[in-house]
């Protein structure tokens, strides 16, 4: 308990932002960083001042979401975040070339993420999304202790398997004491292109009834959608790119509960 406390007392801090909201996974693949892009892209179609922080140190796929290549100009020891569609953006990503493998241990992942929340001009920000590394290990716990999170949003497949392991991300938050907004159900509904059926490939409504019993908010589900997925693919965030559709409808929805 006490390492926790001096733990929680060595603060990460990120001059000029007003919240940071971390966006959690207990597992990967669940569609996590495509929702943390659409909700960072959703508060920002809102009118508000975002950036988004690629946490995801062994795994960053926030560059490519957002179509963004080069790299980061500094400043002395401050580096200026890289923007896209109006939102500035940091990533490991952007500092290493896309074949290397990171191979740092826990302490030098906590040493670069502090860097890219304390050293970079993010200027003054109404809400940084943090992008977490998937599960619910000692890096994810240490940081949900060590950054000053306002909340978290997790994203879960229908699935009984993903939902497991959401419920874990839940009591990890809670152990530190982050509020949790409430969890996301991603890739539910799947619409056929061809007629419109709709089919529920990983199940429908497990999110939601999860988040009742463990007492958190519900905040939206996103269709397993062939747009949702190329325009990440392609670095062109489906609320900004079509900010019409169905798709960006039901990330809005969610943006405007966070
Ligand atoms: P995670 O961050 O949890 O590992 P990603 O956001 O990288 O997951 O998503 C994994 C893959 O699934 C990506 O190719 C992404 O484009 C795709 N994907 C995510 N959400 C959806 C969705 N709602 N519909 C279709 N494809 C999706």
């Amino acid at each position: 308990a006490r390492a926790a406390e001096a733990g929680a007392g060595n603060r990460i801090l990120a001059p000029g932002v007003k919240a940071i909201v971390a966006v959690a996974s207990g597992k990967g693949g669940v569609g996590k960083s495509t929702t943390a892009v659409n909700l960072a892209m959703g508060l920002a179609r809102l009118g508000k001042k975002v950036g988004i922080l690629d946490a995801d140190i062994y795994g960053p796929s926030i560059p490519r979401m957002l179509g963004i290549k080069g790299k980061p100009s500094a400043d002395g020891r401050t580096l200026n975040p890289m923007e896209a569609f109006g939102v500035k953006a940091m990533s490991m990503g952007f500092l290493v070339d896309e074949d290397t493998p990171m191979i740092w241990r826990g302490p030098m992942v906590m040493s670069a993420l502090e860097q890219m929340l304390r050293d970079v001009a993010w200027g003054d920000l109404d809400v940084l999304i943090v992008d977490m590394p998937p599960g619910t290990g000692d890096a994810q716990l240490t940081m949900a202790q060590r950054v000053p999170l306002a909340g978290s949003v997790i994203v879960s497949t229908p699935q009984d398997i993903a939902l497991l392991d959401a419920r874990k991300g839940l009591n990890m938050f809670r152990k530190v004491d982050v509020p949790v907004f409430g969890l996301v159900e991603n890739m539910s509904t799947f619409v056929c292109p061809n007629c419109g059926h709709e089919s529920h490939i990983f199940g429908h409504g497990g999110a939601r009834r999860t988040a009742e019993k463990m007492g958190m908010d519900f905040l939206g589900e996103v269709p397993l959608d062939i747009r949702v997925r190329e325009t990440s693919d392609e670095g062109l965030p489906i609320v900004m790119t079509d900010p019409d559709g169905p798709q960006a409808a039901a990330y809005m929805a969610i943006a405007e509960k966070v």
